[in-house]
């Protein structure tokens, strides 16, 4: 078993951006410039929304938090949306979800630019994902495609296994795992909550990618020999030990499937900080467009 480092890897990445950042600042160019908006409190939205902003810190870009109260109206939340998509100096921004439920999300959604939509969730970029024309792609598949990419994991031709149909992770990578494209050209099967015999289906995977939010769903006996194994959950779960307060959890009942898989994702340390350096990257994508 190898383990793909997420961690390891987005540091690499971030290094990398981080040079193309002095380059653009020391030829007298102005900084990338990354916006993320949180409505309310919630500790595990908040948490991933200040790992962005450390990110952009630790690179150079500038980052701009927008917190607005959970109670906001829907208006308000449209109008702030304008206001970033309006600001010249801003390349990207993306809407923390989930929101509180008197909003809707469809509307957060298509309200956000398109070529501001580093989030990748706009329908228009939607639809160019499909259509494998050039857009920002969704953070965490993208991510993961990186993932595989950069440990030379071969997926064409194989059988890749989706667990999970949700926007933003298990319906697009399972079109991004089917693409032809390098990683891509695999045959994927997506499954869901509807779907019957899931052990038979995922017997048959070469790689499985598990976007549930189920802790240790996938069990050993669920998993071919060699498979790999890409785990993108992350509960939070009460752990009095634990200084937080809670421990989390991936999709994957880790040393049951680490044992039997080729190659597999840790949670922490795996797809999360994945789906950061993936936000940068769409984001320094955005800036050189714009400039
Ligand atoms: P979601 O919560 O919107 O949906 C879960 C999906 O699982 C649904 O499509 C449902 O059909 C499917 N499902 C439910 N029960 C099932 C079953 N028994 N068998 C097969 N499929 C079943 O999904 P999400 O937003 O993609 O989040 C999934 C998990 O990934 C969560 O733990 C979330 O926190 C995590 N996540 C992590 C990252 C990251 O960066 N690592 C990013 C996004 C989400």
């Amino acid at each position: 078993m190898k383990l793909l480092d997420g961690k390891f890897t987005s540091n690499q990445i971030k290094e990398e951006i981080a040079v193309e950042v002095a380059d653009i600042k020391a030829k007298g160019g102005r900084a990338p410039h990354l916006a993320a908006i949180l409505v309310g409190e919630d500790g595990a939205s908040l948490t991933y929304v200040n790992s962005k902003v450390k990110a952009c810190e630790k690179i150079g870009f500038d980052s701009t938090l927008v917190r607005l109260p959970a109670d906001i109206k829907e208006e308000a939340l449209l109008a702030e949306i304008e206001k970033l998509n309006n600001n010249e100096g801003l390349d990207g921004f993306i809407v923390q979800l989930p929101l509180p439920k008197h909003i809707d999300e469809n509307k957060v959604i298509d309200a956000v630019h398109p070529d501001k939509d580093v989030d990748g969730f706009h329908p228009s970029n939607v639809g160019k994902m499909v259509l494998n024309q050039p857009t920002f792609l969704p953070a965490t598949p993208m991510g993961i495609m990186e993932l595989l990419k950069r440990y030379n994991i071969e997926t064409s031709g194989k059988h890749c296994v989706v667990i999970g149909r949700s926007h933003i992770v298990g319906s697009p990578i399972s079109i991004l795992m089917a693409r032809k494209t390098n990683p891509g050209n695999a045959t994927v099967t997506l499954t869901h909550s509807r779907t019957k015999n899931l052990k038979e289906i995922t017997l048959q995977a070469d790689i499985i990618v598990i976007a549930l939010g189920i802790p240790e769903y996938l069990t050993g006996d669920m998993v071919k020999e060699g498979a790999v194994v890409i785990d993108v959950g992350i509960t939070r779960v009460a752990d009095d030990t634990k200084k937080s307060g809670f421990k989390l959890y991936g999709d994957v009942k880790f040393d049951e499937v680490a044992e039997k898989s080729s190659f597999i994702t840790p949670v922490p340390g795996g797809v999360g900080p994945m789906t950061i350096a993936s936000l940068l990257m769409n984001t320094l994508d955005s800036y050189k467009r714009r400039n």
